[in-house]
């Protein structure tokens, strides 16, 4: 353990896995390894101790209370607005919207936005590498619109193809949404360029950060990106809550997304006036407890420092593609030369979901199948896939026996 003591620029995996209680088990009689953190990442004690404390403490609706638990509910609530404001970079915390994360993120912005916007006859770009909460909001938008939708395509490593991506915009695309990263290959896409491009005609550009938040640095705003959209789980924080972050002017312009109470000024029979941003779109009593606990998932990974958590997380890729590709009839899908710590796999003649089930048996998580980008599959002429995704708890030594116990697999199954 040492090694892991040390770690790279100080980062110590030995304490941060102490932090974890789910980690110290054992699954089917064996130590749990899990690498299923694409699909959504494990708490810290923090967070479990914040989600506690508050119903513990101080259960209250916020901003409608003048009692002592509804101000102290509704200031922690804010705390974590300001803090997501600062891990993005976003200009305001007015622009940082609470939703139950990336999908409704993107649903809200295909409702709004894209509802008011978007006319028949206009296109809307998305890419290959999306997941499913990134490709239906919109085909629901077009069909209600007559709108087109546009596909980057995607090369073999798992790339974007960029000039295709240019040629396909015109005059006619009003927006762009494309993944920060894959979850499914772990590519991390040149969203800079992306998003200079489609400004240069005009159009607006989506981000699906649900990837990138645990794994890369976010500046929306040197980014220039217009929407970002990200969700707590997929960084250490609770599930059912996450944000969107719009660009002011943007959310001004923009239609509510959901009625009810606290998106309004006053209301009457003969007309409602709605609220400023962000409440506007924030209808209804929202996920308090979740959202004042995800403050303890970003502090987590402000304190560790994401450059480092991200360098540990890159030694881990490069040390388990290495050990992967060793093994015969293995085959690495997304081989990109960027990419976040998710390795996708499929061994020949043995079905992924008999690979995900046998390392189970090992207390080794891992996920199979089309981890919801059924056309980014059918680009590779392929059902699905065996993923491990790896994240700061992850060891060298976890990986080993996912090897090994992969290795095992594939002998047995040659016999
Ligand atoms: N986009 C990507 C790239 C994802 O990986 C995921 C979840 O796996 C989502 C969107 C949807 O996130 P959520 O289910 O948290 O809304």
């Amino acid at each position: 353990m040492s090694e892991l003591k040390e770690g790279v620029k100080g980062l110590n995996v030995e304490a941060i896995r102490k932090m974890f209680p789910v980690l110290h088990q054992e699954v089917n009689g064996k130590p749990l390894a899990y690498f299923d953190n694409a699909a959504t990442t494990q708490k810290p004690e923090s967070v479990i101790k914040a989600l506690d404390e508050y119903y513990r403490g101080y259960n209250a609706n916020i901003h409608r209370g003048i009692h002592t638990l509804a101000e102290k509910a509704t200031k922690a609530f804010e705390v974590t607005r300001e803090s997501i404001r600062a891990f993005l970079n976003a200009e305001s915390r007015e622009e940082i919207i609470f939703t139950k994360g990336t999908t409704e993120s993107i649903n809200l912005v295909a409702a709004t936005y894209g509802r008011q916007e978007v006319k028949k006859g206009d296109e809307i770009i998305v890419s290959e590498l999306e997941h499913h909460s990134n490709i239906v909001p919109w085909q629901l938008l077009a069909k209600e619109k007559e709108a087109t939708i546009k596909v980057i395509p995607v090369s073999e490593a798992g790339e974007l193809d960029i000039d295709a991506y240019k040629e396909l915009l015109s005059d006619k695309t009003k927006l762009v949404a494309v993944n920060h990263a894959s979850n499914s290959l772990g590519t991390i896409n040149p969203i800079e360029e992306i998003i200079r491009e489609a400004h240069k005609v005009g159009a607006k550009v989506l981000i699906d950060g649900a990837q990138a938040s645990a794994h890369l640095p976010i500046d929306v705003q040197a980014l220039d990106a217009d929407f970002y959209a990200i969700s707590a789980h997929k960084f250490y924080g609770p599930t059912g809550t996450g944000a969107l972050y719009g660009k002011r002017e943007l959310l001004e312009s923009m239609p509510p997304y959901q009625g009810g109470g606290e998106m309004i000024k006053d209301v009457s029979f003969d007309g409602t006036t709605y609220n400023d941003i962000p409440y506007k779109f924030e209808a209804g009593t929202p996920n308090i407890g979740d959202v004042i606990a995800f403050n303890e998932a970003i502090k987590f990974v402000n304190e560790n420092g994401k450059d480092a958590m991200a360098a540990y997380e890159s030694e881990l890729l490069a040390y388990g593609t290495k050990k992967l590709e060793a093994i015969g009839g293995l085959r690495i899908v997304g081989t990109a030369k960027n990419k976040v710590s998710v390795i996708s796999f499929v061994i020949d003649g043995i079905h992924p979901f008999d690979i995900g089930q046998m390392l189970d048996a090992r207390g080794i998580a891992v996920r199979t199948g089309h981890h919801c980008t059924q056309p980014l599959m059918d680009r590779f002429g392929i059902e699905g896939t065996v993923r491990a995704s790896f994240a700061v708890y992850n060891t060298k030594e976890e990986i080993d026996r996912m090897v090994d116990g992969i290795d095992r697999i594939v002998k047995f199954m040659s016999k």
